[in-house]
């Protein structure tokens, strides 16, 4: 006999119950190293001033002009060229999932380079989409032939390429993403989660491909609790994308908060810069130490090799630090692990704590 209950689980897709939900592990009592957020706070006076302006926005009322006001600070902020469109997403999270949704046919196909940001892969499987993933070269860079033979088979109707990528943090070749561009059949998304650390962006492609959309973040200049991210593209393909998505998904408090960011940017832009630095400084560190791999970034992360990423990770954690493992994403990604950039004495922390860990491995 089946209860009312089964029937209502027998109603989802079996496909949805055969997954595993995203995992976001606690960091209670550790030092928070795995999520490339921006480590500092706002000064206190304005964290203060920010509440006082919290404290005002009318909750009763559902989000309307400051969300519009938001989207345009965006794009001056982005400096978008006045003809192209821009839509708001509860992070790019929420872009991601609508980018899926708005190419949901029969058969179509998501296409990325892997190893990858994940959520690429989850959007399409959650809207029972093609994905495929395309290994990177054995350095990172993007494999062009490869990538221009899956683009002839597979005919993807949205590419993705994360500039700078994540776990990897590095940039590609311009010339490379060009010619991906040019050879694609659809959509191409540079995902450039990262650019507030990255020497390069790809608004220049914005600017010359229709089929190029850029999407960004508030999360890693330093609002990752408030969940902004925006897509910037030809006016008419924002227009239809956007019509996916749900009416009210910046709060209220959200759009305030953004609004608020950008008009202390200079403060932002200073942090990020002085997290350029202590990249550096970690990449030289971290080279010194024993057994230890460093590739280049661009972002506000650094991925290192290890003799024993496992063990290490865990030893880490035993030491009251958490970064991530990516060692079992990708065979690519064997023994690494990736470090969020963090303040000059969350380093030294985690660079003692390694030191430590190495030594008694
Ligand atoms: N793109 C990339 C490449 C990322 O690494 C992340 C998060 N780490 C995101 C998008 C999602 O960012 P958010 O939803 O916080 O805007």
């Amino acid at each position: 006999m089946s209860t009312p209950l089964d029937n209502a689980l027998n109603c989802l897709r079996d496909d949805v119950r055969a997954m595993h939900a995203y995992q976001v592990h606690s960091a209670a009592g550790l030092l928070k190293l795995d999520a490339m957020e921006n480590p500092y706070r706002l000064p206190q006076e304005l964290q203060q001033a920010l509440g006082e302006r919290l404290g005002q926005v009318a909750i009763n009322r559902y989000p309307a002009e400051r969300v519009q006001d938001l989207a345009r600070a965006l794009a001056a902020h982005a400096r978008m060229p006045a003809d192209k469109g821009l839509m708001l997403g509860n992070g790019s999270d929420e872009l991601i999932s609508l980018l899926a949704m708005a190419i949901c046919k029969p058969g179509a196909t998501v296409l990325a380079p892997v190893p990858g940001f994940v959520m690429y892969e989850l959007s399409a499987r959650y809207q029972g989409l093609r994905f495929v993933g395309v290994p990177l070269t054995a350095d990172f860079e993007l494999d062009e032939s490869a990538m221009l033979a899956a683009i002839a088979r597979d005919q993807p109707a949205l590419i993705y390429l994360a500039y700078p990528n994540n776990p990897t943090a590095n940039l590609w070749d311009p010339a490379t993403i060009e010619r991906i561009v040019q050879a694609a059949p659809g959509l191409v998304v540079m995902d450039e989660a990262y650019q507030p650390f990255a020497s390069r962006d790809a608004m220049d492609l914005l600017a010359r491909y229709p089929q190029v959309l850029v999407m960004r973040t508030m999360s890693k200049f330093g609002l990752a609790g408030v969940r902004i991210g925006y897509l910037m593209g030809d006016a008419e393909l924002v227009h239809q994308i956007d019509k996916l998505r749900p009416p009210y998904n910046i709060s209220v408090l959200n759009a305030e908060a953004g609004l608020f960011a950008l008009e202390h940017a200079d403060v932002y832009e200073r942090q990020a810069a002085e997290l350029r630095h202590e990249r550096a400084q970690l990449q030289s560190a971290l080279a010194g130490l024993p057994g230890v791999q460093v590739f280049p970034s661009e972002g506000n992360m650094i991925l290192i090799r290890v003799p024993e990423a496992n063990a290490l990770h865990a030893d880490l954690k035993s030491r009251g630090v958490l970064v991530k493992n990516v060692s079992g994403m990708h065979a690519l990604l064997a023994g690494c692990l990736r470090l969020t950039v963090g303040t000059p004495e969350e380093n030294a922390a985690m660079l003692a704590a390694l030191q430590g860990a190495l030594g008694s491995a």
